[in-house]
C-alpha cells in the first residue's frame, strides 16, 4: 500500500480511516499533517498499523507476517498461504498448520 496523499509515493506505514471515508493508506511524513487534517475537520481519525507490508518485514523468523509453519523447519507461514492450488496439499490435510511466531507474536 502506498501514501497516497498529496501523490506522494512512499510506503504507507498506516491504514486510516475516518466516518464516511474508504480506507487509504498514509505514510510516516504525512501522518501529522493528517492528524491536524482530521483534528480541525473534527472527524474521528482511525489509524491502524500497517503490519501486512512485507517490504518493512523485520522478523527474520516469520518474514513479518506474525505466523510460522509447525513443520520442522518453521518457514514464515506467507510461504504457505502462497502456494497455488494443488500445491497447499499438506495444508488443507492439516500436516502443516500456522502457530503464532514465537519471535514477534504477541
Ligand atoms: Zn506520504
Ligand atoms: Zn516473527
Amino acid at each position: 500500500m502506498r501514501c497516497g496523499q498529496d501523490g506522494c509515493d512512499n510506503p504507507a506505514t498506516h491504514r486510516y480511516t475516518w466516518p464516511g471515508k474508504d480506507e487509504a493508506g498514509v505514510c510516516s511524513e504525512h501522518i501529522e499533517r493528517l492528524r491536524d487534517v482530521a483534528a480541525s475537520l473534527r472527524f474521528h481519525l482511525q489509524l491502524i498499523p500497517v503490519t501486512d507490508d512485507t517490504e518493512h518485514a523485520s522478523c527474520s523468523c516469520c518474514d513479518g507476517c506474525g505466523q510460522i509453519a509447525d513443520s520442522d523447519d518453521g518457514e514464515p507461514w506467507s510461504q504457505w498461504e502462497s502456494l497455488p492450488a494443488g500445491a497447499d496439499m499438506a495444508v488443507r490435510l492439516g500436516i502443516v498448520s500456522p502457530i503464532p511466531c514465537p519471535e514477534c507474536a504477541s
